[in-house]
């Protein structure tokens, strides 16, 4: 392996999470709104809670190994978020978690948010197109794995994979919901961004931000 190649590790871990917590913040409003729109309005307030939870237990956790902060990142999510996202969100940190060699490169980090992508799925039971997380999570990692499979370093790989799940998440507007409580709404759910693909979006976008440096 290449030294000077960025490696996904403790630090790296860390500071990915601590940058999600600090854009769920800054876009509470945003997604609350979004929710407001075709849901029950609490996910922006559902996940600054749960984030904030996360950060007082990555404080208690030092020092530690990047599976174990993503690992306790998760399992706080599931204990402290209501509603469906945090148990989805939840079950993917543990598994991203889970599956990650520490340090790790771009292939493994890859494999790892595949990983996660399988656990928020065979929870939520969502395909693509269904106007979830799903939708914004799988075109990211495809992303995150053919920059890897190409050999780019974890910033272009992070980089490609927040644009594919920024794109992912603005082509749910079109969508009718089949999961979760939008799907209640039937057709009145199309023209509305999915407020979970929106912070699926977040959380690829602060991976690459940390991942630049
Ligand atoms: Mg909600």
């Amino acid at each position: 392996m290449d030294f000077d190649t960025p490696l996904f590790d403790t630090a790296l871990a860390e500071a990915w999470v601590r940058a999600i917590a600090a854009a769920v913040e800054k876009e509470q409003a945003r997604l609350t709104e979004l929710d407001s729109a075709i849901g029950d309005g609490d996910h922006g307030s559902n996940l600054h809670r749960g984030f904030s939870a996360v950060l007082a237990a990555l404080d208690d956790l030092r020092p530690a190994g990047s599976g174990t902060v993503l690992t306790k990142t998760g399992s706080t999510l599931i204990s402290k978020v209501g509603g469906a996202s945090g148990p989805l969100y939840g079950k993917a940190f543990r598994a991203i978690g889970a599956a990650l060699p520490d340090p790790a490169g771009p292939a493994d980090v890859a494999e790892a948010l595949a990983a996660g992508l399988d656990a928020v799925r065979a929870l939520g039971k969502a395909a693509p197109g269904d106007k979830t997380i799903v939708d914004a999570y799988t075109p990211a990692v495809a992303a995150f794995r053919a920059t890897a499979a190409a050999g780019a370093a974890l910033p272009e790989a992070a980089a490609a994979a927040a644009d594919a799940a920024e794109q992912g998440a603005r082509d749910t507007v079109p969508l009718q919901a089949r999961k979760g409580r939008a799907s209640y709404l039937g057709e009145r759910s199309i023209g509305h961004q999915d407020p979970g693909a929106t912070s699926t979006a977040l959380l690829f976008r602060a991976l690459a931000d940390v991942a630049a440096g």
